[in-house]
């Protein structure tokens, strides 16, 4: 890797010393590169649903005596300013977390309660698809850190995995006390995600089928999102993946106290 340093030399004393300073700036230089690429995602992310909004627009007007082809046509439009709000949802989210690192004021979050409003959420496209939204073994545990914050990445964590998973699977959602810290893990019996791409999927506009992600309505910043959060609670999400077995997302963030309280086992709800 090139690395670039910025020399300055400034006089220094009355006989004609100078100071000189070398700054390593390939630090710099690689986060300008990364802001100069997301600004350029970010462009073409919001170009394609504008460009074809543009276009139904037009094709609108010309089937204006074809009432069938009106409602197709009008129902397209509201699909992509879906995708549009969407995209601008998460890129909401994503500058807000990342202003929120590390978290500014962390309280205990029952583990339970946020992966139950994080399921409730969910509950609608699950069920659209006949997915079982599964939660094992949450009760009694205690983060240390921000209840919306871990609500937002659960449910970027359970949307992708019922989006990857074929009809009538399960996904199920479980809890335990790690050391100082609490895992938390999203598993799905869906589609599984590349050994070559698993370290890629954390990056924002990251897809491994683009055709794929946009069909299930995908913006391409979820796991970025979750990477975020973890980030701002110190603490890490992982991936164990297999492709056509199934995925499973692992979120650890501290413990309540630095210590994770075991949680009762309760066998009934797995
Ligand atoms: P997207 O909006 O495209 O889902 P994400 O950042 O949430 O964006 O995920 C990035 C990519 O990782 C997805 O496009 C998909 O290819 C892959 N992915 C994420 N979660 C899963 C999963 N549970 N199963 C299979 N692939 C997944």
């Amino acid at each position: 890797e090139a690395t670039n340093f910025a020399v300055r030399v400034a006089p220094l004393g009355p006989y004609g010393q100078v100071l000189v300073l070398a700054e390593d700036q390939t630090e710099h230089h690689r986060v300008e590169a990364v802001r100069r690429d997301f600004v350029a995602n970010v462009s073409h992310e919001l170009k394609t649903p504008v460009g074809a909004l543009s276009l139904l627009a037009e094709t609108i007007q010309d089937a204006a005596d074809d009432p069938e082809a009106v409602t197709r046509f009008a129902g397209r439009m509201q699909h992509e300013a879906a995708r549009l709000t969407y995209l601008v949802q998460d890129l909401i989210t994503l500058s807000r977390i990342q202003g929120a690192e590390p978290v500014p004021t962390p309280c205990p979050v029952p583990v339970d309660e946020a992966v139950h409003d994080a399921i409730d959420r969910c509950n609608t496209t699950a069920a659209a698809k006949d997915i079982t939204l599964v939660a094992g073994g949450v009760e009694g545990l205690q983060i240390w850190g921000d209840e919306e914050l871990l609500v937002t990445a659960l449910r970027n964590l359970i949307d992708n995995a019922v989006a990857y998973s074929p009809e009538h699977t399960r996904v199920v959602v479980s809890a335990r006390p790690a050391g100082d810290s609490v895992e938390i893990s999203v598993s799905d019996q869906g589609i599984g995600i590349p050994e070559s791409a698993q370290e890629r999927i954390f990056e924002r506009f990251f897809r491994v089928d683009t055709a794929r992600s946009r069909a299930t309505g995908g913006t391409g910043l979820g796991l970025a999102i979750v990477k975020h959060v973890a980030a701002a609670h110190n603490g890490a999400i992982t991936v164990w993946s297999k492709e056509g077995s199934g995925s499973t997302f692992t979120l650890r963030l501290p413990a309540l106290g630095g210590v994770a309280v075991p949680a009762t086992p309760d066998i009934s709800t797995i």
